[in-house]
């Protein structure tokens, strides 16, 4: 199969929908592999790497577009990148479908077949190609909360560790699944205070199991947070209510009774974020202050660390890659989970999630 990587044209977009490793695997298995011209520069990667792994660099995305029979993406197609899908082409990449009804008639009527990153499903009930995004943004808000508690950076000036004589910060962190989890990891190996808060016992019996008293775990009743938000000196947001908005878990009411100079880094801002007072910000302009509180709310936090992103993307969506350029759409019929992220099918929707929020027939 010949399997096209295009350059993201999306703002600020440096990842790549295939490494330069990925690229030797399926030229190893016999497919031809089409790449943009400078499509990994943002990620240091050359021309001259992928052609090293068997690709073959072309000069333009519309080349790309004609000559593949997959194309493997990261960010949702733009409507310019829409009008050069064709029928029966496979489209593999992060859709995100369900607040995008543009993007959605523009595939509708492109007749391609398009296969949403988010919606693949995994035998443990997961979202696979979801989790290292939420991996590299838990771990990334460790490092965002520790910049922003600096003095200079308008924190309330305080070292996350301590050092010794004095004691570390307190870092409460709202939800232990995939984003609290490595926020956690990270916090507590920098030797912080780490409060996890989270609404399922098991998360927090696994937690437990994993870090054992290095890590404070309790069940997350609006008490508690509110109890420990008080005294905090970082909060990260990293809930989830799958197919829901994040429920608000600090109102606003609360912010004046929180250290003048904390932060909070609300990372389910993409799905309007557990804060009342929090609002989608960019990576150009990642900050803003509510009653002396720092507020981080970026919705792309991994387009931060696109070299990193997409070496862990690439390592959730390369069997998937495979399985595609070897099968083409019987893909989809061999593997349910894979069929799970099969979102529109020539003109149609097909995954009743997208169409109950697009208010399209299924
Ligand atoms: P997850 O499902 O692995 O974990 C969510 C956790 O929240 C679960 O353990 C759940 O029990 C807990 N939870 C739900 N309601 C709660 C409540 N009321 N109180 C306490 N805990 C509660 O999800 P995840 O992969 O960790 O993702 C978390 C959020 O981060 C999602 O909204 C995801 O889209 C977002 N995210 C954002 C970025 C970004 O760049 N901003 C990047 C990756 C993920």
């Amino acid at each position: 199969m010949i399997v096209g990587v295009p350059k993201e044209i999306k703002v600020r977009e440096y990842r790549v929908g295939l490494a330069p490793a990925s690229v030797r695997e399926l030229t190893a298995r016999g497919h031809s592999v089409l790449v943009e011209a400078s499509a990994g520069v943002g990620i240091g990667v050359s021309d001259a790497d992928y052609m090293q792994a068997g690709a073959e660099v072309v000069s333009s995305a519309e080349e790309v577009f004609a000559r593949s029979e997959l194309i493997v993406k990261v960010k949702e197609p733009q409507l310019q990148e829409c009008a050069l899908l064709r029928p029966g082409q496979l489209l593999f990449t992060y859709l995100h479908l369900a607040p995008d009804p543009e993007q959605a008639k523009a595939l509708m009527a492109s007749g391609a077949t398009c296969v949403a990153y988010e919606t693949v499903t995994s035998a443990t009930g997961g979202l696979p190609l979801l989790a290292p995004m939420s991996e590299v943004a838990g771990r990334m808000a460790i490092q965002a909360g520790a910049y922003f508690l600096e003095k200079p950076h308008g924190g309330f000036g305080v070292l996350l560790g301590g050092v010794p004589g004095v004691p570390p910060a307190k870092v409460v962190i709202l939800g232990g699944g995939v984003v609290g989890s490595h926020a956690a990891m990270i916090a507590s190996g920098m030797g912080a205070e780490v409060w996890v808060l989270d609404r399922n016992v098991d998360v927090l019996r696994n937690l437990w199991k994993q870090y054992g008293t290095a890590i404070n775990t309790q069940y997350a009743t609006q008490d508690a947070i509110e109890q420990h938000a008080l005294d905090a000196d970082l909060v990260i947001g990293g809930v989830l209510v799958p197919g829901a908005s994040a429920p608000k878990l600090l109102s606003r009411d609360l912010l004046p009774k929180m250290k003048r100079g904390s932060v909070v880094v609300d990372v389910a801002i993409d799905q309007g974020g557990c804060f009342e007072t929090s609002r989608a910000t960019t990576h150009d302009e990642p900050t803003y202050e509510v009653e002396g509180v720092i507020h981080y709310c970026v919705a792309n936090m991994p387009g931060a660390v696109p070299r990193t992103s997409t070496f862990a993307l690439n390592n959730a969506t390369l069997p998937f890659v495979l399985a595609l350029a070897d099968q083409g759409e019987a893909a989809l019929r061999h593997d349910p989970h894979l069929r799970n992220g099969l979102n529109v099918c020539r003109g149609h929707i097909t995954h009743a999630g997208v169409a109950g929020s697009l208010a399209v027939p299924f």
